[in-house]
């Protein structure tokens, strides 16, 4: 440790930044650029922030995801328009989306819920029909992807998060992905505390001066050296994640409505959730699992019911409202063992079996 820390170059050359650089270029191609982050929460920012966003924007969004999604375009004024998800996938309904667009939209961000995605054809031309940005938090998403294209690298712009939380991790981090060329140059500067660093770096311009608006949204390189530890294991720990989601698949599909369907098992898995009949429901098994020591959770508080959330009319949304209701996300992570995921099966099998 003491000698990592008298290592002054080791940190001043970014090393371990670039060395996650060059595995996210295998993941996501050489058409889309990248930029490594302190969190997803600050791509979104970024990308708020490039879209020049003025008060009374409005962006077109579930309401059933994570506060970040909202918060970078609220920031800057706009009003985040909620539309409901689709029973199938949890995520934005195709129609629902349709019937919110107004003069004032300026663009539509697709959370991929768990990791999966819904289809992202239809959305990608309704926004280019309309002239309509195209946002993905794939905050959950990484490795997943739609058609051959990897989330993250349909929309304009896209959000990955390696966040303690999510499969791959950083500790804290994400990543920024720039697929439309018109928002490089702003985003880069933006990234550079408004400064056109990187055409000094590439020896474009003699030094380097303010330029735009910005901040420090670069990964710590600590935290890199932790992502490419986790980029390196990728595979490993993908799989382990699979293998357990397979069990649960197996063991309670006669049990529970598990909404995943059986294909989505070859997908990386961020989640794995049951939808029960109601919140009744959901909240007894929750507190049935919790008795034995299992520690399962709902998602998300819809943004549209939340107390800042109530600040912008919404409508109903029934589905949204359902859903947050009675899913409950059933533990998942590396450390568990198949015994684990089957003990925590019998307890679900117990709870349907009248205990
Ligand atoms: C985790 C998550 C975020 C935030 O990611 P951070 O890297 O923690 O900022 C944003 N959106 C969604 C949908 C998430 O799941």
């Amino acid at each position: 440790m003491a000698d990592l820390f008298s290592d002054y170059e080791f940190f001043r050359n970014k090393k371990y930044s670039a060395l996650c650089q060059e595995e996210l270029a295998l993941v996501f191609g050489q058409n889309t650029y990248h930029l490594l982050t302190h969190s997803a929460t600050g791509g979104l920012e970024m990308i708020a922030k490039a879209m020049d966003i003025r008060p009374g924007d409005e962006i077109i969004m579930p309401s059933f995801t994570f506060v970040s999604t909202a918060n970078a375009f609220v920031s800057h004024g706009a009003i985040p328009v909620f539309a409901d998800i689709s029973i199938s996938d949890f995520n934005l309904a195709f129609t629902e989306i349709e019937k919110k667009i107004s003069e004032k939209t300026r663009a539509v961000v697709v959370t991929h819920y768990g990791g999966h995605s819904t289809n992202l054809d239809a959305i990608r031309q309704l926004c280019d029909a309309h002239q309509l940005i195209m946002i993905e938090d794939a905050a959950m998403a990484f490795g997943n992807s739609y058609n051959g294209q990897p989330l993250g690298t349909i929309g304009d712009m896209g959000v990955i998060s390696f966040d303690i939380t999510k499969q791959i991790s950083a500790i804290q981090g994400g990543v920024l992905l720039v697929n439309t060329p018109d928002f490089m140059d702003r985003l880069d500067a933006i990234y550079h505390i408004g400064t056109n660093r990187t055409r000094f770096e590439t020896q474009k311009v003699p030094y380097y001066e303010w330029v735009d608006t910005g901040s420090k949204y670069q990964m710590n390189e600590l935290n890199a050296v932790a992502l490419y530890d986790n980029l390196l294991n990728r595979a490993h720990i993908l799989n382990k994640r699979k293998e357990l989601s397979r069990i649960y698949f197996n063991e309670l599909s006669s049990y529970a409505d598990l909404i995943l369907p059986e294909h989505k098992l070859q997908e990386n898995i961020h989640l794995f959730y049951l939808l029960a009949r109601s919140e009744e429901e959901r909240e007894a098994l929750r507190h049935h699992l919790s008795e034995k020591g299992i520690e399962a959770m709902f998602h998300y508080i819809p943004l549209h019911t939340s107390k800042m959330g109530k600040k912008f009319p919404s409508g109903t949304l029934p589905v949204t409202d359902h859903v947050s209701g009675s899913l409950l996300r059933l533990p998942l992570h590396t450390g568990m063992t198949e015994q684990d995921v089957v003990e925590v099966c019998d307890a679900v099998k117990r709870f349907y079996n009248g205990r």
